[in-house]
């Protein structure tokens, strides 16, 4: 049992020493103190079902034994830098990584975050081109530093950083989008910005497959192979942000970009790669690669011993049990179950997404479309009450995100929607 703080006394410390922006999605934040598999368990000990925490840290399940054996193996020997030495663990799991790559994408860089992947990228595609602008998505997520806040495309997320060079594009999201499901339609505004707005060149061009903190919006069928055509004709780089869609989470395919049939320049990820370790990478190819040998390119902890042992023996997990595989047939069957309370529930407006990265979205108008905000708080702790996590996001804050560890069982799934089907009744 626990005996440490309460949660009262966490919130008090919090509010006096930490951040006064951190956040907080229920009414009383949980003390969570404990972690397996999909499960997590507050200071009484009582346990949830975490369907949210795969998008955060866990890919193969909280505290999973196979990982924490080697994290904690591979501290109790060493964890150092891995500038100055040579370590088995950066090697093995940068050979392990590109493994899982299509193309010519061979060169992996380790940083420490999604944020810190994407800035190297974009500055790498700069290098390459010698270009500075860079088109990204609006309503993407790319990271909070100078550079990838530039490129993320919500005004929720943004400072008052200088966004020189960036330009964003028309989302080619089909349920709020102009042109509805025709990929190509959107993708001419990429066309014209290079057209009207850049020099006839740029870098690159950085999108997800599927925008997670943008509320899980499945881009427009055709849009990506056709952006990139258009980004490639002018000597741009594509680069895809699998933070989120990545590590085999889509269960269709191990990469979200995979699941719309191009092969990026560059390709960076974080997040669940650790499960729950800090890590992110960019992985390219060797001719790309070659640009950061123009000056020294250092990362202290970029690729450290124990997040890299930690990130191989993820790779190892998602082998061994099958989770792409379980991601794609329990993604679908929970995904058909979101549906079913679509039928039922009118507040529901579109259900949409892939594997166990899914989204429902809540309006009260379904010609408006017009953002049930009040309303997914209150069945979001509802839910906390009857033992079920969720998540939400998008410009509005009115989709569930449902992102469950890959482990997530069809048992799992049954119990998710029926306690997410009470919350809604109860509205
Ligand atoms: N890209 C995407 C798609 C993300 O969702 C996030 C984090 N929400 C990031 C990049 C930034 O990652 P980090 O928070 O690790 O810096």
């Amino acid at each position: 049992p626990y005996d440490g703080p309460r949660a009262e006394e966490i919130f008090r410390k919090r509010a006096e020493f930490l951040s006064p922006s951190l956040f907080h999605f229920y009414d009383r934040p949980l003390n969570i103190v404990d972690g397996k598999m999909q499960y997590l368990f507050d200071e009484d000990g009582r346990r949830y079902l975490d369907a949210f925490g795969g998008i955060a840290t866990v890919c193969c399940g909280h505290c999973h034994p196979d990982v924490v054996e080697a994290i904690v193996n591979q501290a109790k020997r060493i964890q150092h830098s891995t500038v100055l030495y040579l370590n088995h663990a950066i090697a093995e799991f940068a050979e392990a990584l590109t493994s899982k790559m299509p193309g010519d994408l061979k060169v992996v860089f380790f940083t420490n975050s999604g944020t810190e992947a994407n800035e190297l990228a974009l500055m790498i595609a700069r290098l390459y081109t010698g270009c500075n602008d860079i088109i990204s998505l609006r309503n993407g997520y790319h990271g909070n530093a100078a550079g990838t806040m530039g490129a993320t495309a919500q005004s929720n997320w943004k400072f008052n950083v200088v966004q020189t060079g960036v330009h964003h594009a028309l989302n080619p999201d089909p349920y709020r989008g102009a042109f509805g499901s025709d990929g190509e339609k959107y993708a001419r505004d990429v066309q014209e910005i290079i057209e009207f707005g850049t020099t006839g060149r740029v870098a690159g061009f950085i999108s997800e497959a599927i925008q997670g903190v943008g509320g899980i919006v499945e881009l427009a069928p055709g849009y990506l192979p056709a952006a990139y055509n258009i980004v490639r004709k002018v000597g741009g780089l594509c680069i895809a942000d699998e933070v989120q869609a990545g590590v085999a989470r889509t269960g269709s395919h191990f990469w979200g970009f995979e699941g719309h049939g191009v092969i990026p320049d560059i390709v960076t990820m974080a997040k669940g790669i650790g499960n729950g370790i800090p890590i992110g990478a960019v992985v390219t190819t060797p001719d790309i690669a070659q640009v950061l040998t123009r000056r020294s390119y250092f990362n202290t902890f970029g690729g450290n011993p124990v997040s890299t042992a930690g990130g191989h023996a993820v790779l190892k997990v998602l082998e061994k049990e099958k989770l792409q595989e379980n991601a794609f047939a329990v993604g679908s069957y929970l995904k058909e179950g979101l549906n079913k309370l679509k039928e039922k529930h009118d507040i529901i407006g579109d259900v949409r997404g892939k594997g166990f990265l899914l989204g429902a979205e809540l309006v009260t108008d379904h010609d408006k479309k017009t953002p049930a905000k009040a309303e997914i708080s209150h069945v979001m702790n509802h839910m906390k009450d009857m033992g079920v996590l969720v998540g939400k996001g998008g410009f509005y804050g009115n989709v569930f995100r449902i992102t469950p560890p890959l482990c997530f069982t069809k048992e799992d799934s049954d119990f998710f929607i029926d306690v997410m089907d009470i919350a809604l009744s109860k509205l």
